[in-house]
């Protein structure tokens, strides 16, 4: 099982290639291009992490975070091309978790991506039995992740 990333992004380009780019490093991508079809898709499938544009046509991206964080802490990652320091102070208090700046690489969105991966497994609870760890290799069934000295390790 792949990690599932929902993709919250009206510029059609930049949505085909963060799902391509996604797909090809293993996860499972849901595209939307509205802040309605986002929460549509949120109310009725798991995700893992969230990955959002502050500009939508429909709704602001911020406003957005507020209505996720009521019902879901899943991680955020912003994805902006506003690189103003209130949006992004707003954004992060408001819940997000991380924040991109258009145009950003690749390279560095599945870095954070790792980051949040990590960060969420750190913080699952002790008592969580499905987690096995031997040496350096750490093997979390509840997340479905793999790591090796604290990297990530991706299997199709
Ligand atoms: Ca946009």
């Amino acid at each position: 099982m792949n990690f599932k990333v929902l993709i919250i992004e009206d510029d059609v380009q930049i949505q085909e290639f963060i799902f391509y780019i996604l797909k090809e490093n293993n996860f499972d991508c849901i595209k939307s291009s509205t802040g309605e079809e986002a929460m549509s898709i949120l109310s009725n499938r798991s995700m893992d992490i969230i990955l959002l544009d502050l500009g939508l046509p429909d709704t602001d991206g911020i406003e957005l975070i507020k209505k996720i964080r009521e019902f879901s802490d899943l991680p955020i990652i912003i994805i902006s091309a506003r690189n103003e320091e209130l949006e992004k102070v707003q954004a992060l208090d408001l819940g997000a978790d991380d924040y991109l700046v258009k145009p950003f690489s690749m390279n560095e969105l599945l870095a954070r991506m790792r980051v949040v991966i990590r960060n969420k497994i750190n913080t699952s609870p002790f008592d969580n039995v499905e987690v096995y760890e031997k040496g350096d290799l750490k093997v979390d069934v509840k997340n479905r992740v793999v790591l090796l000295k604290e990297e990530v390790i991706y299997f199709t």
